[in-house]
């Protein structure tokens, strides 16, 4: 059996459920909506862990339940006595949806804090992934404890994988951004980030000067994720890009972490990077136009 670890935080989503004071339950994170993809696109020889911190509190049990229907397995996820799950809610707005969040003290805030945990993780695993978000939410020890075994088990040959994930308004500077995200790539084979946020915060005129970058900084492999734009592949045979066919959106939420759940798992399975990618895709723009984030797919 083969590993497939990721790492994060999984938050209680509230969304309005009618009008008034309905709200729905759910819950979401971009590291848990990959480990869900690469759950439904893996082969049966793979499991699927995920690393994260829980707490104390009449969620977190819920979320352990929802992780194990989903074949997603638990023995990584530490429980905090003290603290509890970050939790956000999603307005609709004049149409347009608005975020409030709660999860500066969330327990995952601690889930690099016992190295013995992650140590057992790390080596248990296959393939290891995480993303910008699980590393903003970190102290610079935390931050540090990832990276360095990340970068120890892909000298050892295993495979690993990072997304930027660029969310500037969960890191103490955009400086501290740039500067974590750049050292996590040494420990990335693969790494997929999402064009319109770098060009924005990394200032890449174009994407292959976007992937350029992302290889300097010492990744193998490089996806730039475009939305319905074409997307840029650089590895070992150079840089090329691919146009897909624009859908107009319902709902993009989870189509960049759906990307990579879907990539990761062909390219483990097998699959080349050309395949891998328009794999990928496929699964992407059906989230993109579906509802919510996590849309039933086929083994590829
Ligand atoms: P993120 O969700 O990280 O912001 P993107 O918006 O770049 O990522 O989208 C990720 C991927 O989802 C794209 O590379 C593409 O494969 C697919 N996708 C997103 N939006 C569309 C769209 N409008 N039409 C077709 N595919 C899309």
């Amino acid at each position: 059996m083969k590993t497939f670890l990721s790492i994060g935080e999984v938050m209680v989503e509230l969304s309005q459920a009618g009008g008034g004071d309905q709200w729905r339950l759910g819950f979401a994170g971009d590291t848990l909506n990959t480990a869900w993809y690469a759950r439904a696109c893996l082969p049966e020889d793979w499991q699927v862990e995920y690393l994260t911190r829980l707490g104390n509190d009449p969620f977190s049990p819920r979320i352990l339940q929802f992780l194990q229907d989903s074949r997603i397995g638990t023995r990584h996820i530490a429980q905090d006595a003290s603290r509890a799950v970050g939790l956000y809610a999603i307005e609709l707005q004049d149409g347009e949806r608005s975020f409030a969040y709660w999860r500066g003290q969330s327990a995952a805030r601690l889930l690099a804090d016992d190295p013995a945990l992650l140590d057992r993780a790390f080596e248990g695993a296959d393939m290891v992934y995480l993303s910008g978000i699980t590393l903003a939410i970190l102290s610079d020890a935390g931050r540090e404890a990832l990276i360095s075994r990340l970068i120890t088990a892909r000298r050892a040959g295993r495979r690993t994988a990072f997304d930027p994930n660029l969310r500037p308004r969960l890191w103490e500077s955009a400086d501290a951004m740039r500067h974590w995200l750049t050292r996590a790539a040494k420990g990335a084979e693969f790494l997929l980030p999402s064009f319109e946020d770098e060009a924005e915060w990394f200032d890449d005129a174009s994407l292959s000067a976007c992937a350029e970058r992302w290889r300097a900084a010492g990744a193998a492999e490089v996806v730039v994720k475009n939305g319905g734009g074409p997307i840029g592949l650089l590895d070992a045979s150079g840089y090329r890009a691919f146009p897909v066919e624009h859908v107009t959106p319902v709902d993009t939420t989870g189509a960049g972490d759906s990307f990579n759940g879907g990539y990761l798992a062909a390219r483990l399975g097998g699959a080349t990077a050309e395949s891998a990618l328009h794999r990928a895709h496929e699964i992407a723009s059906r989230v993109v136009a579906s509802p919510g984030a996590l849309v039933a797919v086929s083994k590829g």
